[in-house]
Protein backbone atom coordinates (compact mmCIF):
# COMPACT_ATOMS: atom_id res chain seq x y z
CA UNK A 1 0.00 0.00 0.00
CA UNK A 2 1.27 3.47 -1.01
CA UNK A 3 1.71 6.38 1.48
CA UNK A 4 -1.52 8.51 2.60
CA UNK A 5 0.85 11.42 0.35
CA UNK A 6 0.03 9.33 -2.40
CA UNK A 7 -3.26 9.51 -4.29
CA UNK A 8 -5.10 7.96 -7.12
CA UNK A 9 -7.57 10.49 -8.99
CA UNK A 10 -10.37 8.76 -11.38
CA UNK A 11 -10.67 11.23 -14.26
CA UNK A 12 -15.03 11.25 -15.23
CA UNK A 13 -15.23 7.73 -15.58
CA UNK A 14 -18.69 7.87 -16.32
CA UNK A 15 -21.66 6.67 -18.75
CA UNK A 16 -21.58 9.29 -21.02
CA UNK A 17 -17.90 8.58 -21.60
CA UNK A 18 -18.32 4.90 -22.00
CA UNK A 19 -19.37 3.13 -25.43
CA UNK A 20 -23.76 4.18 -25.88
CA UNK A 21 -23.22 6.81 -23.92
CA UNK A 22 -23.42 10.49 -25.34
CA UNK A 23 -19.94 11.33 -25.88
CA UNK A 24 -18.60 7.93 -26.12
CA UNK A 25 -14.44 7.32 -25.93
CA UNK A 26 -14.01 4.18 -27.82
CA UNK A 27 -12.90 1.56 -25.48
CA UNK A 28 -13.58 3.38 -22.71
CA UNK A 29 -15.66 0.80 -20.60
CA UNK A 30 -12.52 -1.48 -20.66
CA UNK A 31 -10.35 1.02 -18.67
CA UNK A 32 -12.84 0.23 -15.18
CA UNK A 33 -11.87 -3.39 -14.05
CA UNK A 34 -7.69 -2.17 -14.10
CA UNK A 35 -8.90 0.85 -12.60
CA UNK A 36 -10.36 -0.97 -9.58
CA UNK A 37 -7.50 -3.39 -9.68
CA UNK A 38 -5.29 -0.25 -9.01
CA UNK A 39 -7.12 1.14 -6.18
CA UNK A 40 -6.05 -1.73 -3.98
CA UNK A 41 -2.26 0.00 -3.89
CA UNK A 42 -3.88 3.54 -2.63
CA UNK A 43 -4.83 4.38 0.72
CA UNK A 44 -6.11 7.90 -1.05
CA UNK A 45 -8.71 7.35 -3.78
CA UNK A 46 -10.17 10.55 -5.38
CA UNK A 47 -12.95 10.61 -7.77
CA UNK A 48 -14.01 13.33 -10.39
CA UNK A 49 -17.19 14.11 -12.13
CA UNK A 50 -18.66 15.98 -14.96
CA UNK A 51 -21.65 17.30 -13.94
CA UNK A 52 -23.43 20.05 -16.05
CA UNK A 53 -26.47 21.95 -15.23
CA UNK A 54 -28.57 20.47 -18.82
CA UNK A 55 -28.48 24.17 -20.56
CA UNK A 56 -24.52 23.96 -20.26
CA UNK A 57 -23.02 26.45 -22.55
CA UNK A 58 -20.38 23.52 -23.64
CA UNK A 59 -23.33 21.83 -25.35
CA UNK A 60 -24.00 22.57 -29.22
CA UNK A 61 -27.22 22.40 -28.95
CA UNK A 62 -27.37 25.79 -27.10
CA UNK A 63 -25.85 27.45 -30.01
CA UNK A 64 -27.63 28.14 -32.82
CA UNK A 65 -26.15 26.42 -36.16
CA UNK A 66 -23.66 24.76 -34.33
CA UNK A 67 -22.83 21.11 -34.69
CA UNK A 68 -21.18 18.90 -31.66
CA UNK A 69 -17.71 19.24 -32.25
CA UNK A 70 -17.37 22.35 -33.90
CA UNK A 71 -15.08 25.36 -32.11
CA UNK A 72 -17.05 28.66 -30.56
CA UNK A 73 -15.66 31.70 -29.06
CA UNK A 74 -15.83 31.77 -25.08
CA UNK A 75 -15.24 35.14 -23.06
CA UNK A 76 -12.19 32.63 -21.59
CA UNK A 77 -11.26 31.43 -25.08
CA UNK A 78 -12.24 28.65 -27.36
CA UNK A 79 -14.24 25.88 -26.25
CA UNK A 80 -14.87 22.93 -28.37
CA UNK A 81 -18.68 22.00 -28.46
CA UNK A 82 -20.01 19.34 -26.74
CA UNK A 83 -23.50 16.84 -27.38
CA UNK A 84 -25.15 17.29 -24.28
CA UNK A 85 -23.12 15.01 -21.80
CA UNK A 86 -23.31 14.41 -17.94
CA UNK A 87 -26.46 16.17 -17.37
CA UNK A 88 -26.96 16.62 -13.26
CA UNK A 89 -28.95 13.77 -11.84
CA UNK A 90 -28.99 11.55 -15.46
CA UNK A 91 -27.99 7.89 -16.17
CA UNK A 92 -25.10 9.31 -18.56
CA UNK A 93 -23.86 11.15 -15.77
CA UNK A 94 -23.32 8.31 -13.11
CA UNK A 95 -20.11 6.29 -12.75
CA UNK A 96 -19.91 3.19 -14.88
CA UNK A 97 -21.91 0.62 -13.15
CA UNK A 98 -18.54 -1.65 -12.53
CA UNK A 99 -16.53 1.46 -11.23
CA UNK A 100 -15.70 0.90 -7.14
CA UNK A 101 -16.96 3.88 -6.07
CA UNK A 102 -16.72 2.75 -2.22
CA UNK A 103 -13.14 3.34 -1.98
CA UNK A 104 -13.41 7.44 -3.02
CA UNK A 105 -12.72 9.65 0.26
CA UNK A 106 -13.87 12.32 -2.27
CA UNK A 107 -16.03 13.02 -5.35
CA UNK A 108 -15.46 16.53 -6.68
CA UNK A 109 -17.88 17.68 -9.25
CA UNK A 110 -16.91 20.01 -12.08
CA UNK A 111 -18.81 21.79 -15.38
CA UNK A 112 -21.69 22.97 -12.72
CA UNK A 113 -21.31 26.50 -13.73
CA UNK A 114 -24.04 27.00 -16.57
CA UNK A 115 -21.58 29.59 -18.35
CA UNK A 116 -17.85 27.86 -18.17
CA UNK A 117 -16.94 24.21 -19.19
CA UNK A 118 -14.13 22.56 -16.40
CA UNK A 119 -11.92 19.85 -18.11
CA UNK A 120 -9.41 19.62 -15.30
CA UNK A 121 -10.09 18.93 -11.98
CA UNK A 122 -7.77 21.88 -10.54
CA UNK A 123 -9.72 24.97 -12.61
CA UNK A 124 -12.53 25.45 -14.51
CA UNK A 125 -11.30 26.39 -18.59
CA UNK A 126 -10.58 30.02 -17.26
CA UNK A 127 -7.57 28.50 -15.93
CA UNK A 128 -8.66 30.53 -12.74
CA UNK A 129 -11.54 29.50 -11.37
CA UNK A 130 -10.68 26.45 -8.62
CA UNK A 131 -12.35 23.14 -7.64
CA UNK A 132 -11.25 23.19 -4.25
CA UNK A 133 -9.08 19.84 -5.32
CA UNK A 134 -5.64 21.50 -4.73
CA UNK A 135 -6.73 22.87 -1.04
CA UNK A 136 -8.19 19.25 -0.69
CA UNK A 137 -5.05 17.89 -1.42
CA UNK A 138 -2.66 20.42 0.59
CA UNK A 139 -4.67 20.37 3.58
CA UNK A 140 -4.09 16.09 3.42
CA UNK A 141 -0.25 16.95 2.49
CA UNK A 142 -1.08 15.07 -0.79
CA UNK A 143 2.01 15.42 -3.23
CA UNK A 144 1.88 12.94 -5.58
CA UNK A 145 -0.85 11.76 -7.60
CA UNK A 146 -1.44 8.88 -10.31
CA UNK A 147 -4.29 10.08 -12.76
CA UNK A 148 -5.89 7.55 -14.90
CA UNK A 149 -9.67 7.84 -16.43
CA UNK A 150 -11.55 9.64 -19.57
CA UNK A 151 -10.79 11.23 -21.88
CA UNK A 152 -7.04 11.15 -21.89
CA UNK A 153 -6.88 13.93 -24.37
CA UNK A 154 -9.09 16.72 -22.32
CA UNK A 155 -10.03 16.26 -18.61
CA UNK A 156 -7.24 13.52 -17.81
CA UNK A 157 -4.78 15.89 -19.42
CA UNK A 158 -5.70 19.27 -18.25
CA UNK A 159 -6.19 17.76 -14.84
CA UNK A 160 -2.28 16.34 -15.49
CA UNK A 161 -1.17 19.55 -16.76
CA UNK A 162 -2.66 21.79 -13.68
CA UNK A 163 -1.32 19.33 -10.82
CA UNK A 164 2.28 19.38 -12.51
CA UNK A 165 2.01 23.17 -12.69
CA UNK A 166 0.89 23.41 -8.90
CA UNK A 167 4.12 21.41 -8.05
CA UNK A 168 2.46 17.94 -7.55
CA UNK A 169 4.38 14.95 -8.64
CA UNK A 170 2.00 13.46 -11.54
CA UNK A 171 1.83 9.95 -13.44
CA UNK A 172 -0.62 9.21 -15.63
CA UNK A 173 -1.60 5.81 -16.52
CA UNK A 174 -1.49 5.65 -20.38
CA UNK A 175 -2.81 1.77 -20.03
CA UNK A 176 -5.71 2.90 -17.64
CA UNK A 177 -6.64 5.94 -19.50
CA UNK A 178 -9.06 6.32 -23.02
CA UNK A 179 -8.68 9.37 -25.70
CA UNK A 180 -11.59 10.77 -27.54
CA UNK A 181 -8.47 12.16 -29.85
CA UNK A 182 -10.17 14.74 -32.06
CA UNK A 183 -8.05 16.21 -35.16
CA UNK A 184 -4.97 14.91 -33.02
CA UNK A 185 -6.23 15.77 -29.77
CA UNK A 186 -4.10 12.77 -28.47
CA UNK A 187 -0.89 13.35 -29.62
CA UNK A 188 -0.71 16.58 -28.66
CA UNK A 189 -2.27 16.43 -25.73
CA UNK A 190 0.60 13.70 -24.64
CA UNK A 191 3.30 16.28 -25.89
CA UNK A 192 1.82 18.99 -23.64
CA UNK A 193 1.91 16.31 -20.56
CA UNK A 194 5.43 15.49 -20.83
CA UNK A 195 6.68 19.12 -21.23
CA UNK A 196 4.43 19.80 -18.30
CA UNK A 197 6.25 17.55 -16.29
CA UNK A 198 3.87 14.51 -16.07
CA UNK A 199 5.60 11.66 -16.46
CA UNK A 200 3.86 9.52 -18.74
CA UNK A 201 3.82 5.53 -17.51
ZN1 LIG B 1 -18.42 17.99 -19.88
Amino acid sequence: MRPETDALVVIDTQNDFCPGGALAVPGGDQVVPGINALMAEFAVVILTQDWHPADHSSFASRHAGKAPMEMTDMPYGPQVLWPDHCVQGSAGAAFHPDLNTDRADLIIRKGFRRHIDSYSAFFENDHETPTGLEGYLRTRGIDRLTMVGLATDFCVNFSAVDGAKLGFDVTLRQDLCGAIDLDGSLAAALEGMEKAGVTLS
